[in-house]
């Protein structure tokens, strides 16, 4: 008997019939004989729909009382389904994060998993019943609920599965895995039937939200057996590993997009040393993350220093800057909150010089200006207007699959001569 974990988004709890089409993946894996723990998120848009009620009674609602709001939905989730499946006969029970001891830090709005203490999930399966978690919340050390940031219902999922150490980890969702970018910008992407952990962290963190980045993170840690696959195909989906077989065919595995970017330019600084210890420090301090830095050559005694945020960090970094404009030293700060980062990613590119080279190519040939770049030894990223961004992600993913074939068979030849 195995122990398996089921994850089922948004759209695939939306209405009745998808309940029932959910509940009867869920019945026949307990059929075959298998113990079943469920990770439901909200129905559809209902988180969207919660959060907008809130901006009705106070643009500026505290984080606390948003956590309370939000979790209502997942909870709206698992009785509905627990009521569909004990309708069709099977025993099952559902939870909160709160019963099953989904112990978080206090930060609420984007809480980190502490530990799960699981017991009652285990006195429920003992009892041979379905199980049904609320997925995206869980519980602090006030006794206070928690929600885990936007797509956080797949991170409840992998640390359920940690925790009680399932066979399986399975994250259904309404696209038949992951592919090479965005199959909603992308229609010619292709579904990876494999992805390693890595790469599937990096194109998680770089925009590609059909898995939670701290899901994979956490998948990684504890050598879960995770899979993408969705709930409206009955298609095999991606597995996502350690190490897979054909590593070497492709040089980049995937294309993402992010539009929650925004960009700083501090314009005129001066050029000594300690000013870009100074600025980083004090944004460090007050928790704003920085993502891609670019610093200028220098035009004499003058340098200018510009980097991307998160867009929900722009204005506190903007404050930040503001506040210490005598100390730091500069003429005036450049904001744009109208930029989006578009990135690839490939385990197979450290070795391959060409790679950025040929994604700079199809920017160009697409007439797509870049305003900063960015690379690591499995990533380039750039940052382009954001009207230009779903355009960059189709002319890169062209580039690369599409012309792929073509570039190898290219890359082989020049080998042999
Ligand atoms: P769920 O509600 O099931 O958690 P999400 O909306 O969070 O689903 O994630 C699934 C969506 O992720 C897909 O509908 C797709 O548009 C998007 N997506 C972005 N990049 C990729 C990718 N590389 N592969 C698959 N889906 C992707
Ligand atoms: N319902 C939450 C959200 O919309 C969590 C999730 O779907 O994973 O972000
Ligand atoms: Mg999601």
């Amino acid at each position: 008997m195995a122990l398996i974990v089921q994850k089922f988004g948004g759209s695939s709890v939306a209405d009745a019939d998808r309940i029932r089409n959910v509940s009867r993946i869920i019945t026949d894996t307990y059929r075959a004989g298998n113990q079943v723990v469920v990770v439901l998120s909200a129905q559809g848009d209902t988180t969207d729909d919660l959060i907008e009620k809130a901006a009705e009674l106070n643009p500026n609602p505290s984080k606390r009382e948003m956590d309370m709001l939000l979790a209502t939905g997942e909870q709206q989730s698992i009785s509905l389904c627990a009521m569909c499946i004990q309708g069709m006969g099977y025993p099952t029970v559902s939870l909160t994060g709160w019963q099953v001891g989904m112990r978080t830090n206090a930060a609420y709005g984007s809480a980190r998993i502490d530990r799960v203490v699981g017991t009652r999930i285990r006195e429920e399966l003992e009892q041979d019943k379905i199980v049904l978690v609320a997925g995206f919340q869980g519980i602090n050390k006030y006794y206070d609920v928690t929600t885990l940031g936007r797509g956080g219902s797949d991170t409840s999922a992998v640390a359920l599965a940690a925790a009680l150490h399932a066979d399986l980890c399975q994250i259904y969702t309404d696209v038949d895995g992951v592919f090479t970018a965005d199959p909603r910008i992308v229609p010619e992407a292709h579904k990876l039937d494999e992805i390693t952990f890595d790469e599937m962290l990096e194109l998680a963190s770089l925009g590609a939200q059909v898995l939670h980045n701290r899901s994979v993170e956490m998948a990684k840690k504890y050598h879960v057996n995770l899979e993408v696959l969705s709930s409206f195909s009955g298609k095999p989906g991606t597995k996502v590993k350690e190490v897979v077989k054909k590593m070497e065919k492709s040089h980049v595995s995937g294309v993402a997009k992010d539009k929650n970017v925004a960009r700083l330019a501090l314009v005129g600084l001066r050029n000594e040393p300690g000013i870009a210890f100074k600025i980083f420090s004090l944004l460090a301090r007050e928790e704003v993350n920085v993502d891609i830095i670019l610093q200028s050559i220098g035009r004499g005694d003058q340098k200018d220093i510009s980097f991307t945020v998160a867009k929900s960090d722009l204005e506190q970094a903007e404050r930040i800057l503001d506040e210490n404009r005598e100390s730091i030293g500069f003429d005036e700060i450049q904001v744009s909150d109208q930029v989006a980062k578009v990135s690839i990613v490939g385990a197979g590119m450290i070795n391959n010089p060409g790679v950025a080279a040929r994604m700079f190519e199809a920017l160009y040939s697409a007439g797509i200006n870049i305003n900063m770049i960015s690379t690591s030894e499995i990533k380039v990223s750039v940052l382009v207007d954001i009207d230009d961004a779903e355009r960059a992600v189709k002319a890169i993913h062209h580039k690369f699959f599409s012309d792929e074939m073509l570039y190898q068979q290219q890359q082989q030849q020049q080998q042999q001569l």
